[in-house]
C-alpha cells in the first residue's frame, strides 16, 4: 500500500475535503480486508484516501 488512509467521522455531508478544501466530492475505490469491501473515498485535488467506514 503506497498510500495512507485517513479516518474521520461521518458528520452531515462529506463533500468538501478536510486536508485540502477542495469543494466538489470524492472518487470511489474499494478494498478487499477480509470478508468485508471498504468503501474509500479519494480526493480528486489532493488525492488523499479517507475512510468514512462504510462497508459493502
Ligand atoms: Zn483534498
Amino acid at each position: 500500500m503506497d498510500y495512507e488512509i485517513t479516518h474521520i467521522a461521518m458528520q452531515e455531508e462529506f463533500k468538501v475535503c478536510p486536508a485540502c478544501g477542495y469543494k466538489d466530492g470524492f472518487h470511489s475505490m474499494f478494498k478487499r480486508k477480509g470478508d468485508i469491501i471498504k468503501w474509500l473515498f479519494i480526493c480528486p485535488s489532493c488525492h488523499k484516501v479517507f475512510d468514512l467506514g462504510f462497508i459493502k
